[in-house]
């Protein structure tokens, strides 16, 4: 019986949810007394898995193959196949990344089990380990129980803090997957390149967010006023910045800028965990959402529930005025 945490790299660079996913591991691993061993997979990963090996941690695994250099689902499922029977494991953790929803689904499989995906968090009673998520955009909480093993675990963004990882030292092990006949049916891609970033939200005292309570492309404008009237940088939640309505580099959440401003204005936006957990340390939260039960009034300071294309306008209209 042991925990497995399976790490995603790319381009010899650890993905940040994968040290999140560590930190569950240690906490889970503390819990139930077993021991827990890592593994990064790809070509030449022995650096990261040197970097892995300082946290405290029973082993790291380097998985190691040509066929693996660039990622294909067929590649990644037949190797960490191989790994997870070799390592008897009971639990197997991931990130709950793009790249784990391709693969994760079919490893589980393999082992006649279904994938726990985008679990936010655990208990323990009696009986053993009952993982949570969550459900209409956060609105609700399930509870899973699994029963034999090994369990397959996806872990959202956000839900484990990587700088909770406890330091230590680790043996680190290279090892190659058997993949004769192994066929891969995928057919790789350039990676993606991200653009430079241009604004620093990071660096801002005060910030006016969007979300999808907006609507529409067409009224970004009367957000963009009041962030102008404020003097505030002008910010988003991902459905906007995927849209395209504004760009990448002002999204907020897990997988873009986290901020910490003196005040935060969030209109529109729900307040999903990947949004609230790079924002929440802001000094002063204020919220506009037409629904009283939005998880972003939990963390909000101020809350105004109410129609964001009335307030708006007003909150604008009332800043000028103290202008002058
Ligand atoms: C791996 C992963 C990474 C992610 N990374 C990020 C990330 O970096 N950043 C991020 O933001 N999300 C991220 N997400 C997505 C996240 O889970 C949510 O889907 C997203 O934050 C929701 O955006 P939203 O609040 O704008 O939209 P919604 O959840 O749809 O909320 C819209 C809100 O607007 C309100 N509203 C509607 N009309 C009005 C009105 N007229 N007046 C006032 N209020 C109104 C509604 O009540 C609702 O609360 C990520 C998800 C995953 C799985």
């Amino acid at each position: 019986m042991s925990i497995l945490v399976i790490t995603e790299q790319t381009g010899g660079r650890l993905h940040p949810m994968s040290l999140e996913t560590l930190a569950a591991g240690q906490q889970l691993g503390r819990q139930l007394g077993l021991p827990v061993r890592t593994c990064v997979f790809g070509k030449s990963v022995a650096p990261l898995a040197g970097e892995l090996a300082a946290y405290r941690l029973d082993g790291v695994v380097a998985l190691e193959h040509d066929l693996l250099e660039s990622y294909t689902a067929d590649a990644a499922t037949a190797a960490l196949e191989w790994l997870v029977r070799e390592s008897n494991a009971s639990y197997v953790l991931l990130p709950h990344t793009y790249q784990v929803r391709d693969f994760a689904p079919r490893l589980a499989t393999r082992f006649g089990r279904v994938l726990l995906s985008d679990v936010i968090g655990w208990s323990k009673d009696g009986e053993g380990i009952v993982f949570g998520r969550q459900l209409f955009q956060g609105k609700l909480n399930a509870a899973y129980r699994a029963e034999g093993g090994p369990v397959f675990v996806s872990l959202q963004a956000g839900a484990f803090r990587a700088d909770t990882l406890e330091p230590g030292g680790a043996p680190v092990e290279t090892l190659a997957p058997p993949m004769e006949g192994v066929s891969i049916r995928q057919q790789p891609e350039p990676p993606f390149r991200e653009s430079a970033r241009a604004v620093d939200l990071s660096a801002a005292d005060l910030i006016v967010a969007v979300g999808r309570g907006i609507k529409e492309e067409g009224n970004i404008p009367l957000a963009q006023e009041l962030a102008d009237v404020l003097g505030a940088e002008l910010a988003a939640s991902r459905p906007i910045c995927d849209n395209g309505w504004l760009p990448m580099e002002r999204q907020v959440g897990s997988s873009g800028q986290t901020v910490s401003p003196k005040v935060y204005l969030a209109v529109g936006i729900s307040g999903a965990i990947q949004h609230q957990v790079v924002m929440k340390g802001s000094k002063c939260v204020v919220a506009i959402n037409k629904d009283a039960n939005a998880p972003i009034f939990e963390i909000a300071d101020y809350g105004i529930v109410g129609d964001l294309f009335e307030v708006l306008p007003a909150l604008t209209d009332a800043v000028k005025k103290a202008k002058g």
